[in-house]
C-alpha cells in the first residue's frame, strides 16, 4: 500500500473544485483497502471512501484525514437459471461495466448507460435514470463492515434500496466500505423503453430497438442534457443533477398545486413521477427565477440542465455551495418545498 500526502481532490471529482486529502491511499485489493483503515486508526485520521468522484462537492480546505480511493477491478459473469450474475469490483468504471454487459446482450442496466462514477458507487444512492435503478438488478453487495471488520455480503433487502438512498447513505452510513457489487441480469432481454425521451427516440423505427440501441440512445440524450461527461465542457463540469426531485406528502401536494392555481401555473406530472408523487425539482428552481445559463461568478447552471451546477473553470466550493443555499431558499420561499441536494458533501 502506498500512502501519498497532499493529494489534490479536486481532479479526482467531476466538479473540479476542493482541497487536498492529507493521506491518499488508492487501494486495488481487499487487504489494501484493511492496510489503509489500519493506517487511518493508527494516525486517529478520519476516513473518505472515494469511489469516481462524480457526487461530490470537496470543500476548498479538502479532506484533513485518509481518503481510500477503491479501486478493485474485475468483472466476472456466470450464467445460472437462464440469469447471468455479474460479479464486479467496486473500482471499475460503471459505464465500462453497462457496455460490457450490453455487449454481451444482458438487459436490466442498459438505461444507466453513460452515468459517471464507479461500479461501487451505484448501490449508495441506488442510481437511476430513465426508468431503471441499480436496485431492480443488484443481488448482493459485498462490503468491509467497518463495525466488525468482517467482510460481509449484504442481499439486496438488506440494502433497503428506495429513491436516492440505500442504508449505505442514511442509517449505516460511514459503516460499510463496498467492494464489490453483484448484478442480476437476463440474457437476451429487451431494453427497457419506459420514458418518453427514449420513446420519442425511437418513434419511427420499424425494428425493435436492441440493447445496443438503448445504450447509444441513453447516452446520445444524455450529451444533449449535460449529463455525459465530454472532457473539456463546461456543462459537464458538474456533480449531475444537483438536487433530488422531491416526495410530497398528499396535504403538501396539494399546498404546492394551490401556490402554483394562485400563479396561474400548473405543476408539471408525469407517470414516472405520480406514481411516487414526487414533484420535479428541475420545474420549481425554473419558476424561482433561475434559468439554464444563470451565472454566478465562477460557478452557475449547466446552459442545458437546470438541475445540474457547474463550475464554470476556476469555481470553489465555497461559491458552488453559495449558489446552492441561494436556490433552496429562493424555492423555499416562493414554494414552500426545501431542495434536498443529491452530491455528497466532503469536508463542508
Ligand atoms: C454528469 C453526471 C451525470 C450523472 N447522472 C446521474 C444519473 O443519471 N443518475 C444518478 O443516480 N446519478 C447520476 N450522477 C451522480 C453520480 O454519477 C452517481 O451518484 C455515482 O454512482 C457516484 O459514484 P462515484 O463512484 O463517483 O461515487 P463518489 O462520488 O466518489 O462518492 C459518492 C458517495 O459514495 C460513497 N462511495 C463511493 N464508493 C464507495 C465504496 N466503494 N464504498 C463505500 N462508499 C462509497 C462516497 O463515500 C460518497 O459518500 C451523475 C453525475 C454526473 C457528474
Amino acid at each position: 500500500m502506498i500512502v501519498q500526502e497532499n493529494i489534490p481532490l479536486a481532479p479526482l471529482t467531476t466538479l473540479k473544485v476542493g482541497g487536498p486529502a492529507r493521506y491518499f491511499v488508492e487501494a486495488k485489493s481487499i487487504g489494501e483497502v484493511q492496510e489503509a483503515i489500519q493506517y487511518a486508526h493508527s494516525r486517529d485520521a478520519a476516513l473518505f471512501v472515494l469511489g469516481g468522484g462524480s457526487n461530490l462537492v470537496v470543500s476548498d480546505a479538502g479532506w484533513p484525514g485518509v481518503v481510500l480511493k477503491v479501486a478493485i477491478a474485475g468483472i466476472e459473469q456466470q450464467s445460472h437459471d437462464n440469469k447471468a450474475v455479474f460479479d464486479v469490483g467496486a473500482g471499475e468504471e460503471w459505464d465500462k461495466f453497462v457496455a460490457s454487459a450490453v455487449a454481451r446482450n444482458c438487459a436490466g442496466v442498459e438505461c444507466l448507460s453513460g452515468i459517471p462514477g464507479s461500479v461501487g458507487g451505484t448501490p449508495v444512492q441506488n442510481v437511476g435514470a430513465y426508468g431503471q435503478e441499480v436496485s431492480e438488478t443488484i443481488l448482493s453487495v459485498t462490503a468491509l463492515d467497518l463495525n466488525s471488520d468482517n467482510v460481509c455480503e449484504l442481499a439486496n433487502a438488506e440494502c433497503e434500496f428506495h429513491y436516492r438512498t440505500s442504508i449505505f447513505n442514511t442509517s449505516e452510513r460511514g459503516r460499510y466500505i463496498i467492494l464489490r457489487v453483484k448484478y442480476e441480469l437476463l440474457p437476451g432481454g429487451k431494453p427497457h423503453l419506459q420514458y418518453a425521451d427514449l420513446r420519442n427516440h425511437f418513434a419511427g423505427w420499424n425494428e425493435a430497438p436492441t440493447l445496443a440501441d438503448a445504450r447509444e440512445a441513453v447516452r446520445t440524450i444524455r450529451a444533449t442534457k449535460g449529463m455525459l461527461i465530454i472532457a473539456g465542457e463546461e456543462d459537464c463540469r458538474s456533480a449531475g443533477s444537483f438536487f433530488k426531485n422531491p416526495v410530497l406528502a398528499a396535504s403538501d401536494f396539494e399546498r404546492l398545486t394551490q401556490r402554483a392555481t394562485d400563479k396561474n401555473l400548473q405543476i408539471p406530472s408525469y407517470p414516472a413521477l405520480e406514481s411516487q408523487r414526487k414533484v420535479s425539482a428541475a420545474w420549481l428552481v425554473e419558476h424561482s427565477g433561475f434559468s439554464k445559463g444563470f451565472i454566478s461568478g465562477n460557478v452557475g447552471i449547466s446552459r442545458k440542465h437546470t438541475l445540474a451546477i457547474i463550475n464554470r473553470g476556476k469555481g470553489s466550493a465555497a461559491e458552488v455551495v453559495a449558489l446552492k443555499n441561494h436556490i433552496q431558499d429562493r424555492v423555499e420561499d416562493i414554494w414552500g418545498v426545501r431542495l434536498e441536494p443529491e452530491p455528497v458533501f466532503v469536508g463542508v
